[in-house]
C-alpha cells in the first residue's frame, strides 16, 4: 500500500466515443480523489494511431463534462506532469525503451511481419501451448544484431518477459491467481512506427503522474502482469489496482459494447453516454445511476446527490461482480429527478428537446405564453426530456392529425359521439376559459346527455391534442386556449360527420 497523496487517472483512447463503462469508470475514479482530497487525472492514450477518431477526444471531454467530473489536470487544464497526450511524450518512451535495451531488460527485434504471421500459423498448426513471439531476436550474437540492423527494413522494441516463474499482485476487488510468466512473449514495447505500446506508454505514465491507484475495467486484467513485470524491471513501485467489472447488457447476457436488438419492440441500447444525453436523461440522474452500477451507497439507498456520494465512496464498496444495466431503474431515477427540479430549470433543459420535436428556436418558445402553464403538466409525466414532444407537441402544431374513429367514444356511435362534442363545444364557449371553472359543468353535462364523464372527456381529449392518452384535458384545453380549442372542437365534428358518411 502506498501513502503517497492520492492520484488517479482516466486513460481513454480516442477511438471512439466515450462509452457507458467508460464513464463509469471515470466516475469511480473521480469520486476517490474527491473523497480522499486526491487528484483525478485526465490523460490521453493516443500512441494507436491506426484507429485515431477525430471528434472523439471532444465527444470525451463533453461527456466528462456534462457529467460534472472536473479534471485536475490533463487536456485544458494543464497541470506538472504534462503534457497528457501520450503522442506528445515520445521522447520520454524513446529514453526509457533505451535504457532498458541497455540493461538487458529490452531488445530491438528485426522480424518481418511475414516471418511473424508464419509463426503464428505454424503454431495454431500444431496446437501449441502459447502463442507468441518465439523470441529469436532475444538470443541474437553481437554480429549478427549488427547485420540486422543494417538490412532490416524496420525494427521494434520487445520486452524481455522473465522466461519462467509466475506474477502475482494484488487486486483490491478479487482474488487474482498467479500468472504464468512464460505466457507472455516478449511483447512489443515500441512498435515499428515509434510509437509505444499501450502496454509501455501506460506504465511509463502512471509512473511519472504519480499514479497511485489505477481503477479500471477488468478487461485490462491480463495486462497487469506484463506491467508488474515493466515496473520491476524500471526498479519503480507498484500502484495499487482495482480492475471494474462488466457491465452487461439489460438482460445480462452480453456486453453492452454490442448493440443489439433482441427481438421487435425491444429498444435500441443506448451506448455512448451522448446518447444518453440526446435521449433526454438529465446528468444528476445519470451521475446516481453509474454511482450505482458496482458501488453501494447503503443496502437501502440508491438516490443520493455527489457531496454524499464523495463522503460515503470507497473502493472497498464496489461490488466484483458483473451487472446488468438496469435500464427500468435510470427511467425510474431520471423522473424522479425531473420532478426534483425546479420548474423555470426544467423549463430551460426542455427548450432544446421540445424546441426539435415542434420546430421552434430556443428563445421563441421560452417566450411561448403557453411554457409556463405546460412545465408542470410534464414535469409530472415525463420520464426523459425527449418525451416532452410527444406529450405536448398538440399545442405547437397548427394542425393535428389523428384518425377519425378515434373521436367515437366507447358504447357510442360516431352520431352519439357528434351530439355530444358539439354540446361540449356549446358549453365551452360559454364557460369562463379558467381551468377551474371547465371541469365541473362538463361533468355535469355528461350527465345530463346520459354519459360517463370518461366517455365525453375522451372524445373532447382526442379532439383537442389528437391523442388517446395526454396530460390533462382541461389543463390541456387551457394551453391551447380558447379560440383554437373551440377551433379544434369544430374541425372534430367535421370529421364525425365525414365517417358519418
Ligand atoms: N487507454 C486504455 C483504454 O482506453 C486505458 C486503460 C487503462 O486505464 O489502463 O481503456
Amino acid at each position: 500500500m502506498t501513502s503517497r497523496p492520492v492520484r488517479v487517472r482516466m486513460a481513454p483512447s480516442p477511438t471512439g466515443y466515450f462509452h457507458l463503462g467508460s464513464a463509469r469508470t471515470a466516475l469511480f475514479n473521480w469520486l476517490y480523489a474527491r473523497h480522499t482530497g486526491g487528484a483525478f487525472i485526465l490523460r490521453i492514450e493516443d500512441t494507436d494511431r491506426t484507429r485515431l477518431v477525430p471528434d472523439s477526444l471532444q465527444d470525451i471531454m463533453d461527456s466528462l463534462r456534462w457529467l460534472d467530473l472536473d479534471w485536475d489536470e490533463g487536456p485544458e487544464a494543464g497541470g506538472r506532469h504534462g503534457p497528457y497526450f501520450q503522442s506528445q511524450r515520445l521522447p520520454l518512451y524513446h529514453g526509457w525503451a533505451e535504457r532498458l535495451v541497455q540493461q538487458g531488460h529490452a531488445y530491438r527485434c528485426y522480424c518481418s511481419e511475414e516471418r511473424l504471421a508464419a509463426l503464428r500459423q505454424e503454431q495454431l498448426a500444431r496446437k501449441a501451448p502459447v502463442i507468441g513471439y518465439d523470441r529469436q531476436c532475444r538470443s541474437l550474437t553481437t554480429a549478427q544484431r549488427a547485420e540486422r540492423e543494417a538490412t532490416a527494413a524496420a525494427h521494434v522494441i520487445r520486452f524481455a518477459m522473465p522466461t519462467e516463474g509466475e506474477t502475482r499482485f494484488v487486486d483490491l476487488l478479487r482474488k487474482i491467481k498467479p500468472f504464468d510468466n512464460d505466457h507472455y512473449r516478449d511483447p512489443i514495447i515500441i512498435k515499428s512506427d515509434g510509437f509505444p505500446t499501450y502496454h509501455f506508454a501506460n506504465v511509463i505514465d502512471d509512473h511519472f503522474m504519480e499514479i497511485t491507484h489505477i481503477l479500471r475495467g477488468d478487461e485490462w486484467l491480463s495486462s497487469v502482469p506484463l506491467h508488474v513485470n515493466l515496473y520491476n524491471a524500471l526498479g519503480w513501485e507498484v500502484p495499487v489496482f482495482a480492475h471494474l467489472p462488466l457491465i452487461l447488457d439489460p438482460s445480462g447476457v452480453g456486453k453492452l459494447s454490442k448493440r443489439k436488438k433482441r427481438g421487435e419492440g425491444d429498444e435500441e441500447l443506448l451506448t455512448y453516454i451522448r446518447e444518453y444525453r440526446a435521449a433526454g436523461y438529465l446528468p444528476e440522474a445519470m451521475f446516481n445511476f453509474l454511482a450505482i452500477m458496482g458501488w453501494s451507497y447503503s443496502p437501502n439507498t440508491d438516490v443520493f446527490d455527489r457531496e454524499q456520494a464523495i463522503a460515503k465512496f470507497d473502493i472497498a464498496d464496489i461490488n466484483a461482480a458483473a451487472g446488468a444495466l438496469p435500464m427500468t431503474k435510470l427511467n425510474w431515477m431520471n423522473g424522479l429527478y425531473i420532478r426534483e427540479l425546479e420548474p423555470a430549470d426544467l423549463a430551460e433543459r426542455l427548450l432544446p428537446f421540445l424546441g426539435a420535436a415542434v420546430d421552434m428556436a430556443d428563445d421563441e418558445l421560452r417566450n411561448h405564453a403557453a411554457l409556463p402553464l405546460l412545465v408542470p403538466m410534464m414535469q409530472s409525466r415525463l420520464v426523459t426530456l425527449n418525451d416532452a414532444g410527444e406529450l405536448v407537441d398538440f399545442v405547437f402544431a397548427q394542425e393535428i392529425r389523428y384518425d377519425p374513429q378515434m373521436l367515437i367514444a366507447k358504447g357510442l356511435d360516431a352520431a352519439g359521439s357528434l351530439t355530444a362534442l358539439a354540446a361540449a363545444r356549446q358549453l365551452l364557449a360559454e364557460l369562463p376559459f379558467e381551468e377551474s371553472a371547465l371541469e365541473q359543468p362538463m361533468r355535469d353535462l355528461a350527465d345530463r346527455l346520459g354519459l360517463k364523464p370518461g366517455q365525453l372527456f375522451g372524445i373532447l381529449r382526442v379532439a383537442i391534442t389528437g391523442k388517446n392518452v395526454a396530460p390533462p384535458l382541461f389543463s390541456s384545453m387551457i394551453a391551447l386556449g380558447r379560440d383554437r380549442a373551440l377551433a379544434r372542437c369544430a374541425r372534430a365534428e367535421e370529421l364525425l360527420r365525414g365517417v358519418m358518411g
